[in-house]
């Protein structure tokens, strides 16, 4: 796999660390790593700036003035796509997808507040029912029309090309690995719009890397996710160069830790948020990287890392935890 003839920006100064988790590690009985991609570059870092890397140099490379994405309410993508967009002199235009009617406030903390801060040129809020493709497309007509270039981004940035963010993550983990002779068993990483899942796996594949990966859903069923994983990472298999086949087997989501649905609190997703926080000073989100981890935990409980090493993937989402603080924090 060689990525290096992608056109890519580079938002994070370096590779993110791999740390031990002991204190983590001893309250589990597991040998847990994390890889702290809540550090990586652009406004309160998180997973979604290494798929941008990528869709950023092509969006340029088009001569675009306007980047146009979508994302929910509460939208670590949109936060990262306005910054990615305010840093490359772009305006950026927000399609916020309500799913749960009532949920947007302008008013709203975390990722919201810095949608304004950060000067989004657009926020629109689209209802549940709305087609939100064919509304963004809609939206660069308009702005095609008043002479402006636009470039689109789908929701997550979930696309092959912002996948290979993550083959890029893998390579950096088996680098990290090797330097300090730490073999990795088992990967535990969020799964939901599925690039950053999509990515690791075909990554990996391409790279003969022999860790397991295992994504923890917070929104679909396992059997949808799955299906939604592997057609992407084999899109970004064939997009990467990598000649090997991309089997169903290399795909595996868990949805029991999904919850009453995305984006509502678990108690399992609360008592992650609290024991990452109180073992190792570590900040989860409620929605994403809580409910990942509320399954790394009970994996390890259930003694299914079988005394290897298992790396917690961490993408991030820190902001939306202020705006939820009755879930992380229940009276
Ligand atoms: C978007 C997001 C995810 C999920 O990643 P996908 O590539 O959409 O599956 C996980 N964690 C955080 C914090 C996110 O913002």
């Amino acid at each position: 796999m060689d990525l290096s003839r992608f056109p890519r920006r580079h938002y994070t100064p370096g590779p993110t660390p791999l740390q031990p988790l002991p204190r983590l590690s001893k309250e589990l009985g597991a040998t847990i790593y994390i890889k702290r991609d809540d550090l990586l570059g652009l406004t309160a870092g998180g997973n979604k700036t290494r798929k941008l890397e990528f869709l950023m140099a092509e969006a340029l490379a088009s001569g675009a003035t306007d980047i146009i994405t979508t994302g929910a309410v509460q939208s670590n993508h949109c936060r990262l796509t306005l910054a990615a967009a305010v840093t490359e002199g772009c305006a950026a235009h927000l399609l916020l997808h309500e799913r749960v009617p009532g949920t947007y406030s302008p008013e709203a903390g975390g990722n919201n507040l810095l949608y304004r801060l950060l000067g989004a040129a657009t926020i629109e809020v689209a209802p549940a029912t709305a087609d939100l493709g064919a509304r963004m497309a809609e939206m660069a007509e308009e702005l095609r029309a008043a002479g402006r270039t636009p470039y689109i981004i789908p929701g997550g940035g979930s696309v092959a090309l912002g996948a290979l963010g993550y083959a890029a993550a893998a390579q950096e983990i088996l680098a990290q690995s090797f330097a300090a002779g730490l073999p990795i068993d088992h990967i535990v990483t969020p799964s939901v719009s599925g690039g950053t899942h999509a990515g690791l796996v075909a990554g990996s594949i391409g790279l003969g890397a022999s860790w397991t990966i295992t994504g923890i859903s917070a929104d679909e069923p396992a059997a949808d996710q799955e299906a939604k994983v592997l057609q992407l990472a084999r899109d970004a298999a064939v997009l990467a160069g990598i000649d090997r086949e991309i089997p169903e087997s290399a795909v595996t989501v868990r949805e029991e830790f999904i919850g009453p649905g995305y984006s509502l609190p678990s108690p399992a997703m609360t008592e992650a948020v609290q024991l990452f926080a109180r073992t190792e000073g570590i900040l989860l989100d409620p929605v994403y990287s809580g409910k990942a981890a509320s399954g790394l935990i009970a994996m390890a409980r259930a003694g299914e890392f079988d005394g290897g090493t298992a790396l917690f993937l961490h993408t991030g989402g820190s902001p939306a935890t202020y705006h939820y603080r009755s879930q992380v924090l229940p009276s």
